[in-house]
């Protein structure tokens, strides 16, 4: 009894010592008009940590821009201290080898398990990171029993935000506008520095430090639960959670997918309950593609997921009426998946904090209730997953180390490392066995899609299969193998001592390329055949060295090349598909400049530059901007007329232009080229495509342009242009869909007819200079390795 008693003073004077939010930081989380930066953020936590053993701050790694990163694991100070122990049980159980059942369920009962909570990566949805704060102080300071049982059966691991470069930019931004009339004016940048919205589209590829930084520190610690929070919900959706709209992959586990359901509708019972209206399910999106960072932790059998609350904008509240809404649901009527419909009014950042906290909430309760079952169930899937391709192929994948462009299959090995996926090496190819735990993502990444026929469009790209992305030869083993094949394999965890031919069917030539030519050297091309000289021996053996690559004899020192000067197209309409371009040439060594729209129009580009990028775009987008009083005013309109001159005298005088996918169409409008898009105009019964792997066939195989490429390469098409050039077209079609068949390899594609026979890729004479047009997306998302030559190859003077 005494003992008790002094707990519950002790406790109590604890929890008084503990500052909250608004002692901190000046505000609630969540109030009109403020938003906490990153720094704010993890300024508060260090104080909360400081005043509290129940909470522990842990270094994770640094952001893109150099930032220190921070997350907090919150428990019991008891479950704390035994942290690593529990993490140690929690990896093993994740990988389920030499564990038995009664085992697994012995352990299972044992751990306290983790649970991923965290404050998002699309920076403008706001509401995410503001929520976590208030959500790690109740954690750790309220005495009641909710939150009291949650410390006592878990170990929340909580992410202020997963995106703390963007976090700070959007903060600052708004602070910078609000109260002026551009309040609610978009960001002029991308919130994050290269990849913006598409940071939650690398989930799998592994591209941005951030994803590696979640990954790593994931497979660290393999929670139950991954929770990401996003504010786009269906309108007039308050919050919309799982389940998910159809298709699904079906290389998950499907305990992954009943868990997902029971979460979500536990999420919207529980807001309910407390008085919060209008949860949301199976509308809108789907899970179909694997690249979501909040999606990808599904095929580790750690139920991940995400929920997409409500948004005005930023921290400023809106007023909304019923007249609205969408006609069918101006009624208010209850749908079994939407059953206490919103009904308007006001919606302020502090309601859509309210409802993630809410739903936070409601896993981490449902959490402590079922953290043993759930446990149990990781575990199982590990093994059932393992067991699986014990008796079913594909029993194995098989990567020759000698290849078109080996230094890329090496490349994807690390990826898949990166993921906890088992490599291992033959003495002549990479071997991954599928009698593995995460086996499950092997096979997502490594098969042809084909998309299920469903009303709904997709959502997202349909086909992204790595080996025809990054053009590797794979080869899927069909019966089981012996047991001398195992014995003769190794397990690796890195892939030194590749050193494959210095020629241009590797894009790490290229890079080597760059950096020969930065060292002074002179370099020649011949074909594919790349020559050296004016530089030691020992510096070139250096770079090749460093970028997997050995000299091989050559017949002919071929015509030197010259870097171009290249200029690099970027909109105040932050376009990620221009981020992901800058991110290539700057981890190739490519030198370039960004071309602002103020730097196009002030004219005399053929004197600075020699190639021109547009990477994906809309002419509109191109030519306008943001239209003028919705920005401030040095971010207003595009180029204009006067650039779109400037650029067709930059190609008249003989510099060439590179234009992206839909950028293709700025080109031929604006320059009257002899070409014309052949699915212009069709209705999306007649063709459709979200993102799909095609096969084209390069027609100019003895064009400067197409060196290095395969002679049947795959693109990434989405929602692009297809070329037919008129009788006055002057130049060459460097490749084309084929005539015979559908071109798909991966995805869905409806109206493939349409683009049989048609252009993939121009070369368009142009006065004295040339403009590429390109009908789809030569690097896309930092995966389609396969085509990147279509764009490196124009990047040297010719
Ligand atoms: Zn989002």
């Amino acid at each position: 009894m005494r003992r008790a008693i002094f707990f519950c003073v002790w406790t109590a004077l604890a929890a008084g010592a503990v500052p909250t939010p608004e002692s901190v930081l000046g505000h609630k989380p969540g109030d009109d008009f403020y938003l906490a930066t990153y720094d704010d953020s993890v300024g508060y936590f260090k104080k909360l940590a400081a005043s509290s053993n129940r909470i522990k701050l842990v270094s994770v790694g640094k952001t893109t821009q150099g930032r220190d990163w921070e997350i907090a694991f919150i428990s019991s100070p008891e479950n704390l201290a035994q942290l690593d122990r529990f993490k140690d049980m929690s990896r093993r159980l994740a990988l389920a080898r030499g564990i038995d059942d009664a085992q697994a369920h012995a352990m299972a009962r044992e751990i306290k398990p983790i649970v991923h909570i965290d404050g998002g990566l699309h920076a403008t949805e706001v509401a995410n990171a503001q929520h976590t704060i208030q959500l790690g102080y109740d954690l750790v300071a309220s005495e009641e029993p909710e939150y009291k049982s949650i410390r006592e059966n878990l170990i929340v691991e909580l992410w202020f935000s997963i995106n703390p470069d963007g976090q700070n930019m959007v903060a600052n931004w708004y602070r910078q506008n609000v109260g002026t009339a551009y309040e609610v004016s978009p960001l002029p940048s991308l919130w994050q520095e290269y990849v913006g919205h598409d940071n939650n589209r690398d989930g799998y590829m592994l591209n941005m430090i951030e994803s590696r930084v979640i990954t790593k520190a994931t497979l660290d610690t393999e929670p139950l639960v991954f929770y990401t929070h996003h504010q786009s919900a269906p309108f007039p959706g308050r919050i919309y959670v799982p389940p998910f709209a159809d298709p699904i992959s079906g290389n998950m586990h499907p305990l992954m997918l009943r868990w997902l359901n029971l979460i979500g509708t536990t999420i919207a019972q529980y807001l309910d309950q407390h008085g919060m209206a209008g949860s949301m399910h199976q509308e809108t999106f789907d899970v179909w593609y694997p690249g979501y960072i909040d999606n990808i932790g599904n095929f580790r059998h750690t139920i991940s997921f995400f929920t997409e609350t409500a948004l005005y904008r930023y921290a400023t509240p809106h007023f909304y009426t019923v007249n609205e809404f969408p006609q069918s649901r101006q009624g208010l009527e209850s749908e079994m998946l939407y059953a206490s419909p919103w009904k308007g009014g006001w919606w302020r950042l502090a309601d859509a904090c309210r409802y993630m906290y809410g739903a936070s909430m409601a896993v981490l309760d449902l959490s402590a209730k079922y953290h043993e079952q759930m446990q149990y169930n990781k575990y199982r899937a590990a093994r059932e997953t393992i067991e699986k391709f014990e008796k079913e192929p594909p029993y194995a994948y098989i990567i020759p180390r000698e290849q078109h462009d080996a230094p890329t299959a090496a490349l994807l090995m690390e990826k898949l490392m990166l993921h906890g996926i088992e490599v291992r090496q033959s003495s002549n190819a990479w071997v991954i066995l599928m009698d593995q735990p995460f086996a499950g993502l092997v096979k997502e990444l490594f098969e042809p899609q084909k998309y299920p026929q469903l009303d709904q469009r997709p959502y997202d790209v349909t086909g992204w299969t790595l080996p025809y992305q990054m053009d590797i030869e794979v080869h899927a083993v069909t019966t089981p193998p012996t047991q001398e094949f195992r014995k003769g394999l190794e397990l690796i965890t890195s892939t030194k001592g590749l050193a494959a031919p210095f020629n241009r069917n590797a894009n790490a030539s290229f890079r080597a390329v760059n950096q020969i030519l930065a060292a002074g050297g002179t370099v020649g091309f011949t074909g594919d055949d790349i020559s050296v000289s004016d530089i030691a021996k020992s510096k070139v053996e250096a770079i090749l060295a460093e970028n997997r690559l050995k000299t091989v004899a050559v017949k002919e020192a071929g015509k030197a090349v010259k870097p171009a000067r290249a200029g690099l197209y970027r909109s105040w309409q932050a376009s990620a598909d221009e981020g992901w371009t800058r991110w290539i040439f700057e981890q190739f060594d490519f030198p370039f400049t960004n071309l602002y729209n103020a730097d196009i129009q002030a004219g005399r580009l053929r004197d600075k530059y020699d190639v021109i990028v547009l990477t994906d775009s809309t002419s509109r987008s191109i030519l306008e901007g943001h239209q003028p009083g919705t920005v401030p005013e040095r971010y207003a309109g595009g180029i204009g007329q006067k650039g779109a001159d400037e650029l067709r005298d930059f190609v008249n005088d003989g510099g060439t232009l590179v234009t992206f996918n839909n950028a293709s169409l700025f080109a031929i409008e604006q320059f009257t080229l002899p070409v014309t898009n052949a699915v212009a105009g069709l209705n999306q019964t007649q063709f459709f495509c979200s993102g799909c792997l095609l096969k084209v066939h390069i027609e100019d195989a003895k064009n400067a342009l197409t060196a290095g490429l395969s002679a049947d390469p795959i693109v990434m098409f989405e929602r692009g242009p297809a070329f037919e050039t008129k009788t006055e077209f002057k130049g060459s079609v460097l490749a084309r869909y084929p005539k015979e068949r559908s071109p798909l390899e991966s995805g869905y594609l409806a109206g493939a007819d349409r683009l049989q026979g048609k252009a993939a890729a121009l070369d368009v004479n142009y006065g004295k200079g040339h403009v590429i047009l390109l009908g789809f997306r030569p690097q896309w998302r930092g995966q389609s390795h396969g085509a990147y030559k279509f764009f490196f190859n124009a990047m040297y003077l010719r």
